[in-house]
């Protein structure tokens, strides 16, 4: 009796230990109940009224509207030519002049929330992307919206409290962007195996604390899970399961949901600029005069100067602050303004690859807690597919960085270690891989970059540049008010409002509604499975990118096996600021990231596609190509 008492004692402590945990988290899944009864009840009631036509779906969704890229680059050159003191035409005259407050580098999740949130609380913002908008780290994550179990647990062993804040932080931020973008957003429950009877007690207490740091009721609570439950679920999972648990967090579209947020930006009034880069500040070298630099680090920034890298032309731009938001090349825009200054970025590499769909369920995603070199492996569902990653090393920083093989082949054997032996895996099943880079505040005496804690920095240069850096995705709300707030008070910026983004819906959506896929599906004659794409991926917008591709015939597959469809090219144009095949590939559809070989067949009809609404001809279609088949190159590790 005593042998089994010492052999059980540490699961009865931990048990008793998280005994009160476990009461609040029933009261908190009655909650939850709560919260998804009064949201279906919402959804079922829209669509009873649009089905009885109480309501218009077009009247009822307010479409997105935005300065198209030329109207921005026409008030860009009326600021350029007020700048020269050059002439105005006639309709730049009748224009209104825009004085820049604010102009943000980079179009990633952090410039594009940057350039939100400054927007939205009344200031004037232009933002510039030297590629797309979420052509660098942002559309090549995990796509979790996470407070970050794993940081919870190192939190917890190194009685960290700076960590721990960070974990509630991103817990927090996880239900604004749940809830700000629920079409591009859902809970994602991830089971965690237990093969030891120690595991079992250890992750369900570490999972409880997790829901204890959350203070909402908008995602479900953990619980235990029989072993029979999770090898139906996994069948792959190799035997010797004793149970597993259940916690739940949040996933995304996280090249769409990047997009969402400079396009909301957008609407909010903001410049936002892809394909224009940055490459010279204006500074006040103190005297009347203003000039570029040359070695004028302390002068106050004045502006900048950009490049239209589609046409060539450059622009001078002056503004009273500017944002460095240009993760892994935060140093090298720290430069520009300074080249004494000293680097503060740590750039580590993640690889990830994407599997066939049938390896896990469309809605579970599965942990292995520990990998041979000390990480923890995701094996996500995702648009399909099966996502699995990452790895987690120094790198260099480079644009459009290729997978190493040995990338791909450890996260297979990550994946072996938990299957069992009839799985076949190999390297011909991998669809894609792709390689992204974390800009991390870099710290002393931390010797793997995985250690690197996920908080953000916010640096002023004597010229008044700010530089936000590190961060995650989740947090990229909080990190833009952080900077902001900063922003505000060192240039006295007035602005008529606080900031207001915790409640700001992103574009699709405000009025989006659990049954718009069977809406799109009755009253736009769409199959199942590009009804639940274009409601999951447009929100409340869908409706108006169905009625293109009805009304012009442009809804047949862009490729088959996969639900894009035409309308999404001549959309993601006409709305979405998309200007190269790239961009319709990579981050408006997310097919180069689902299926390499299926995105590079779809490449000739899309340029075709693009072709007579970007006025190119045969030569800039075959550059096009190639462009694109490099850019595809780096979604393989060959
Ligand atoms: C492998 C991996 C997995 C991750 N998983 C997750 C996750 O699951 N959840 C999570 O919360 N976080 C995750 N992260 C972290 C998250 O992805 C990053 O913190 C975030 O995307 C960084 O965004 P950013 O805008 O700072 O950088 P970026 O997205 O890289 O944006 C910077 C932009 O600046 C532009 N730029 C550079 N120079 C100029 C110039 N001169 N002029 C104009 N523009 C310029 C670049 O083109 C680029 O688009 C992950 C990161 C990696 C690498």
């Amino acid at each position: 009796m005593s042998q089994l008492f010492l052999r059980y004692k540490p699961i009865l402590i931990s048990a008793l230990l998280v005994s009160p945990v476990a009461i609040g988290g029933i009261y908190g899944s009655r909650q939850y109940e709560e919260f998804k009864r009064e949201k279906e009840e919402k959804s079922n009631m829209i669509s009873k009224d649009l089905e009885s036509n109480k309501i218009d779906i077009f009247n009822y969704v307010n479409e997105f509207k935005a300065l198209t890229r030329d109207q921005q680059l026409s008030r860009l050159n009326k600021i350029n030519k007020v700048y020269e003191n050059q002439k105005l035409n006639e309709q730049e005259k009748q224009e209104e002049l825009i004085e820049l407050d604010l102009v943000v580098i980079g179009g990633g999740a952090t410039g594009t929330g940057v350039a939100l949130d400054a927007q939205s609380r009344g200031m004037k913002v232009a933002l510039f992307e030297k590629y797309d908008f979420s052509s660098g780290t942002s559309s090549k994550s995990t796509k979790l919206i996470h407070g970050g179990i794993r940081y919870l647990e190192s939190a917890i062993m190194n009685l960290d409290y700076s960590e721990l804040a960070l974990v509630k932080e991103a817990l927090r931020e996880r239900s604004n962007l749940l809830n700000n973008a629920p079409h591009l957003s859902r809970p994602l429950p991830i089971v965690i195996p237990a093969y030891s009877y120690i595991d079992i007690p250890k992750f369900w207490i570490g999972c409880k604390l997790y829901d204890l740091f959350y203070p909402f009721h908008d995602i479900p609570q953990s619980h235990l899970q029989s072993k029979e439950q999770t090898y139906k679920e996994f069948p792959f999972l190799r035997p010797g399961l004793l149970s597993s648990v259940v916690y739940f967090d949040g996933q995304h579209n996280d090249a769409r949901m990047n997009v969402a947020i400079a396009l909301t930006a957008a609407q909010q009034g903001a410049l936002t600029l892809n394909y224009t880069e940055v490459i010279d500040f204006i500074k006040d070298d103190n005297s009347s005069t203003t000039t570029t630099t040359n070695n004028k680090e302390n002068s106050k920034i004045k502006g900048v100067i950009v490049r239209d890298r589609l046409t060539g032309k450059k622009y001078s731009v002056p503004c009273k602050a500017v944002v460095n938001a240009t993760g892994p090349y935060s140093d090298s825009i720290r430069k520009l303004d300074n080249p004494n200054t000293s680097p503060i970025v740590s750039a580590s590499s993640g690889v990830h690859i994407m599997l066939p769909g049938n390896l896990i369920p469309s809605d579970k995603g599965f942990l292995n807690p520990k990998t041979k070199d000390g990480r923890v492996l995701f094996i996500l569902p995702f648009e399909g597919k099966t996502l699995v990653g990452t790895t987690d090393d120094p790198s260099p920083i480079i644009e459009n960085p290729q997978p190493l093989e040995k990338d791909v082949e450890f996260i297979l054997e990550s994946i072996k270690e938990y299957s069992n032996p009839n799985v076949n895996l190999d390297k011909s099943q991998v669809l894609a891989c792709w390689s992204g880079i974390r800009p991390l505040v870099k710290q002393t005496g931390v010797d793997k970059t995985s250690q690197i804690n996920r908080s953000h920095s916010i640096r002023e240069s004597s010229s008044g540049l700010v530089t936000i850096v590190g961060g995650k995705w989740t947090t990229y709300r909080s990190m833009a008010q952080d900077t902001v707030d900063v922003v505000a008070s060192n240039n006295e910026i007035f602005t008529p409002r606080g900031c207001i983004t915790s409640t700001l819906p992103l574009i699709g959506g405000e009025k989006y509604f659990n049954s718009l896929n069977q809406y799109l599906v009755k009253n736009f004659n769409l199959p199942e499975d590009i009804a639940e794409h274009l409601a999951h991926s447009y929100g409340d917008q869908a409706p108006f990118v169905a009625k293109l591709a009805n009304e012009n015939g442009s809804n047949k597959r862009l490729v088959e096996g996969y639900p894009y469809i035409e309308a999404e090219v001549v959309y993601g144009i006409k709305k979405e600021y998309a200007c190269t095949a790239e961009d319709i590939i990579g981050r408006r559809t997310r097919l180069s990231f689902l299926d390499h070989d299926k995105a590079e067949v779809a490449l000739p009809k899309i340029i075709d596609i693009m072709a007579p609404l970007l006025k190119w001809d045969k030569n800039r279609k075959d550059e096009e190509f190639k462009k694109s088949k490099d850019y595809l190159k780096t979604m393989t590790s060959k």
